[in-house]
């Protein structure tokens, strides 16, 4: 039974999970991008203090304080509800970040009248409301957010120069704005240097991805037939060895073998017999199911793996099929038409049978379809056939020759 030490962090953590399902939402990628986006809200907390510091101080006139504390909630509860319900999707800057940071600059200019004489601390928040924005944009709204700044803040200053010099000097908002707008044109720069190297960054990282993939693929598949290899297949058929192992599942698998082969090469030459190759595999592949794997066990000899529990037989029929698609649809190689054929040996793994064994079973079986004139499959341990009806070698025959 649960101690109560150990019920109260859970049970408090189920309190902020259910606070933080209720402030961003459930589980989602919406609620990540809600998170994120609200982030920046946050920030005028600070403010909102300060406006309230400010009224105390005398620095801003009292009266001010409350609406420009509202006026600040509704700008954060506007973004929020914007967020939260999921509106704002309907944008391509779905975060609302470009609004978002030009309310506020607003907010900073705003503040840098009420502020009074503590005005230039306002001028901060802006060049920091700026960095962000060059951050988080992309192109076209970083270098809004920097003329929205500088024009924005400039206006205010120069209109407070002229209403209250007293209180805002010439001189010195001369000297705070060229410091300001070398800051924002500055981190603009900075900025956009960060942003073209994170892009050469994904570049390279996406043609790495694309280079691994080009090397697994080579690792694993057979360039001149793009099946798998068989290295491929040797890692396959252990692993559903050791599935069959452990769940005592079915693993059939056969042994296929392209017939005079070699007549191929010698007597239509070696592009010949690769064309026969690829033919043969795509064909292969084509007709199996996509549960069975195939792959090049070698030369003209290839693997089927049945992954999905079929019996001997019921491998025999698929490959059986195979060897129906190939006769009723010769290969095309430059010098015309073949008709080929092969010879397949079907194996059943049974408990403790090791992998090698499992494949000498069907290289014995494979064995006996040749002995037995070719063009068929046996199973192993079942009896031998009687040689096929057409007791001759069946070797490549030129089609409709
Ligand atoms: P069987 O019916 O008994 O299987 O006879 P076969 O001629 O098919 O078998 P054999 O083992 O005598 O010959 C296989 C030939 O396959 C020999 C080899 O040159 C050829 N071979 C192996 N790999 C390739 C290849 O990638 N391309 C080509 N064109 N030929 C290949
Ligand atoms: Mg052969
Ligand atoms: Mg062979």
């Amino acid at each position: 039974m649960p101690t109560p030490r150990s019920t109260e962090p859970r049970r408090k953590r189920r309190l902020k999970d259910k606070l933080a399902d209720w402030v961003l939402g459930p589980e989602g990628p919406q609620r990540f991008s809600t998170k994120v986006s609200s982030t920046g809200l946050v920030t005028y907390v600070p403010c909102m203090l300060l406006v309230v510091y400010c009224g105390w101080a005398g620095l801003t006139p009292p009266q001010l304080v409350v609406p420009i504390v509202l006026a600040m909630l509704l700008t954060v509860a506007g973004f929020y509800a914007a967020l939260r319900s999921g509106w704002s999707r309907r944008f391509a800057d779905a975060g609302l970040i470009l609004p978002q940071m030009l309310a506020s600059i607003t907010w900073d200019a705003i503040g840098y009248v009420l502020m009074g004489a503590a005005h230039a601390g306002m001028l901060m928040p802006a060049a920091l409301t700026v960095t962000y924005g060059v951050f988080a944009l992309h192109g076209r709204g970083a270098y809004v957010v920097q003329a929205y700044a500088i024009v924005v803040i400039g206006g205010t200053m120069a209109a407070m120069c002229a209403i209250d010099p007293a209180v805002f000097p010439v001189r010195e908002a001369v000297m705070v704005y060229t410091s300001f707008v070398v800051t924002v044109l500055m981190l603009g720069w900075t900025g956009r240097q960060i942003a073209q190297l994170r892009q050469r960054e994904r570049e390279t990282r996406a043609q790495l991805g694309a280079t691994l993939e080009q090397i697994q693929q080579r690792a694993t598949h057979d360039g001149l037939t793009g099946l798998h290899n068989r290295r491929h297949m040797q890692a396959a058929l252990a692993h559903h060895l050791a599935r069959a192992e452990r769940d005592g599942v079915p693993l059939a698998l056969a042994l296929l073998d392209i017939d005079h082969f070699k007549q191929v090469n010698d007597r239509h030459g070696h592009a010949a017999g690769d064309a026969v190759l690829a033919a043969f595999a795509r064909i292969a592949e084509a007709t199996l199911p996509p549960t069975e794997i195939i792959g090049r066990w070698g030369g003209e000899e290839f693997l089927v793996l049945s992954t999905r529990g079929l019996s001997c037989d019921q491998l025999q029929a698929q490959v059986d099929r195979i060897r129906d698609r190939l006769l009723q649809a010769p290969i095309d190689v430059p010098t015309g038409k073949l008709r080929i054929d092969f010879s397949a040996g079907v194996a059943l793994h049974r408990r403790g049978t090791a992998a090698a064994a499992l494949i000498d079973s069907a290289d014995q079986a494979l064995y006996a379809a040749k002995q037995g004139g070719r063009g068929r499959s046996v199973i192993a341990g079942a009896p031998a056939l009687p040689p096929a009806g057409n007791p001759d070698l069946r070797s490549p025959v030129h089609a409709g020759a």
